[in-house]
């Protein structure tokens, strides 16, 4: 483990503790072997004035919903220390007091709370206290003669046997330190937890930190050495998209599942061993949360229905059984990460951001698992404990308020035409809605127009088969499935009466808005049978119901959509993916539209260009905004019993009705 102190930066905070405690505490979060995702704590004693300009002896201690890796002064409430002390002197406190009492003795009290180990901090007389979850310490803890490792390899530490984090953890140490001289040791382990390095500088905490991590690492090195298996397999995507519906299925609403293909991921998932080391437990209890006890073991090609997922959710159903009570209510029983046999890891959630951490945990614990098992066998916390931390009301709590699903959170859906007008509409609708959303576009202006709303873009010709197959190809490795298709690319061009029509007017619209269109229809349709909730939406025109004089090329294309989306609607219905179309009319705030055709097209109604753009029965302006919600809302629930039906969003228009 390297160290990242830097005496020209330390320098600039020397005479400001807080400042100082700012800047080691990202370093230790630089490291995610030492850290993870708002994991790890820190705190620095020091004196304040309260509201009367009286010095108080305070304690900066990390608070809830910051990061060590990107933490800053205001991500330190400052507790009352004596008072903060005195609670490790209780023989009991419930989690509810503790809280309260640690929220009341906070100085200012719109700061965030403070950590579930700030008594912990308070307790231990150094100034400067940090803490981190380290893997190398943890996996030697996580061992059959975990205790002998440690006091072989920390004998100038004191180690604590595992025990619930919070107040009993508090109490444990309170007593454990009370008639020591702490100062003699250079750290605490907590097995099956992590470690606590202290000084009276922030230096001297650090370094300690990294000296440990390093003993360990070095020991572990040593001992094993032997490089982890890789492997190189292809994942079949559309087992990919089976499995996620299944999962979705499990869990009650759409889940996004991110494969962790690499070399590694695989080398793992293709061990024979994999079942049963695997679902021995996680590194940490702290882990739970994100990642449920244990992964699913999937087949590589999986049963129909993906029975591993329904397997999984009785064992959980089995473990609740075994371990909760009647006061407790049964957390969802849908696995957070896959270990898929040759094919590598997949993280399962509602969000890119949960999918991110679960990989990165996965990654973390497949390293300990094996590393673990070459040094003597893998072995976790039992069942037991790692319960009662998933059911503690103060871990539960980290997942934060929940707030109501977005209509498509957790959905995937593919635009195409999406770099301007109703397609970036679409995927602005649709990516608000909680979808993660693919576009595509000749343009190249799609790949950051997407990225600002989250997504991906992509550049595509939908005229090319292999252009739009790679796409598709990459939507679903990228998010695991898909859902929402919204085939929206289309040219226009007016003014050409069929007897002056050119024939590359005739070809070019109909290759791009109608064989096109069946074209990344035919090669989503597999994925979107595997899809939550699937829905097509086609985006026709007025022209097909109205049509004018001079765009017989394009009314043909248009109705050659709609027709293709209601033989569409029959087929797949018994799959249970709905297809609808919307005919748009006088939506001008798109490429389509210039000031020059606008105001030709008004003059030949006798009408200024305002006066024409509400030219509907309803005298309503028709954005590409509106056009997009329409859509994102078409393909939600909302319509869920509706297919093969024609939605006009044109303001009105007496041809029409
Ligand atoms: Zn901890």
């Amino acid at each position: 483990m390297k160290s990242l102190w830097d005496d020209a930066e330390a320098a600039k905070h020397a005479d400001d503790d807080l400042a100082m405690r700012v800047y080691t505490s990202r370093l230790l979060g630089a490291c995610e072997d030492l850290v993870m995702h708002g994991g790890g704590n820190t705190s620095v004693k020091g004196h304040t004035q309260d509201f009367f300009g009286r010095e108080v002896e305070v304690l900066y201690v990390k608070g809830s919903g910051w990061d060590l890796k990107t933490i800053e002064k205001p991500g330190f409430p400052a507790l009352r220390l004596q008072e903060t002390r005195r609670l490790a002197e209780l023989q009991t406190l419930t989690d509810t007091d503790m809280t309260q009492q640690l929220r009341a003795f906070m100085l200012d009290q719109s700061a965030p709370s403070p950590s579930v180990e700030a008594i912990l901090h308070a307790i231990i007389p150094a100034r400067f206290i940090d803490h981190t979850h380290t893997d190398a310490i943890i996996t030697l803890t996580n061992n059959p003669n975990g205790a002998a490792i440690m006091a072989d390899l920390f004998p100038d530490c004191l180690v604590l046997p595992y025990i619930m984090p919070g107040f009993v953890l508090s109490r444990q140490v309170h007593e454990a330190i009370s008639d020591l001289e702490l100062a003699r040791y250079k750290g605490i382990i907590l097995m099956h937890h992590g470690v606590f390095t202290f000084a009276d500088d922030a230096r001297s905490a650090y370094d300690n930190m990294i000296e440990l991590v390093t003993r360990a690492e070095d020991y572990i090195a040593d001992k094993h050495g032997a490089t982890l298996p890789t492997a190189q397999h292809n994942a079949n995507l559309l087992d990919l998209a089976r499995i996620r519906q299944a999962v979705s299925a499990q869990r009650g609403c759409a889940q996004l599942a991110v494969l962790d293909s690499s070399p590694e991921a695989q080398g793992y998932a293709a061990r024979t061993d994999i079942a049963t080391i695997a679902c021995r437990g996680p590194i940490t209890p702290d882990h739970v949360i994100r990642t449920k006890r244990i992964p699913v073991i999937l087949d590589e090609v999986p049963g129909p229905g993906v029975p591993e997922v329904a397997h999984f959710a009785q064992d959980y159903r089995d473990y609740f059984a075994t371990h909760g009570n009647d006061e407790l209510q049964i957390l969802d029983q849908a696995p957070r990460v896959g270990i898929w046999k040759n094919a590598g890891s997949i993280a399962f959630g509602s969000s890119v951001s949960e999918c991110e951490v679960i990989t990165d945990i996965a990654r973390h614990t497949r390293w300990a698992v094996q590393t673990g098992e070459a040094l003597g066998g893998w072995q976790a916390l039992p069942p037991a404990d790692i319960f009662e931390l998933e059911y503690w009301v103060l871990e539960q709590a980290k997942l934060g308020k929940r707030t109501a699903a977005k209509p498509h959170q957790g959905k995937v859906a593919l635009v195409t035409g999406a770099a301007g007008g109703i397609g970036l509409a679409c995927c602005t609708a649709l990516a608000a809605d909680g979808a993660c959303v693919v576009g595509l576009d000749t343009n190249a202006e799609v790949v950051a127009a997407l990225s600002a709303l989250g997504g991906k873009g992509l550049v595509c010709d939908v005229t090319s088969e292999e252009s739009v197959s790679a796409a598709i190809t990459e939507a679903v490795r990228s998010f695991g499935g898909l859902d929402i298709l919204v085939c929206n690319a289309g040219i226009f061009r007016a003014g050409e009466t069929i007897a002056a029509q050119s024939p590359q007017t005739w070809s070019q619209t109909l290759e791009i808005n109608l064989t096109a269109t069946e074209r990344v229809m035919r090669l989503a349709i597999p994925y979107l049978q595997l899809g939550v909730q699937p829905s097509i939406l086609i985006v026709g025109s007025r022209n097909y119901t109205a049509p004018g004089p001079g765009a017989s090329a394009y009314s043909v294309s248009k109705a050659g959509v709609t027709q293709l989306a209601r033989v569409a609607a029959l087929e797949l219905a018994a799959a249970g993916v709905r297809v609808n179309v919307i005919h748009p009319d006088a939506v001008f705030d798109t490429g389509l539209w210039t000031d020059e055709t606008l105001a030709t097209s008004a003059a030949r109604y006798h009408l200024s260009v305002e006066e024409y753009k509400k030219k509907n029965l309803l005298g309503a302006r028709i954005t590409a905004e509106r056009v997009g919600q329409l859509m994102s809302v078409m393909a939600s629930d909302v319509f869920a019993a509706t297919t093969g039906a024609q939605i006009p969003i044109d303001g009105g228009n007496d041809r029409v009705i």
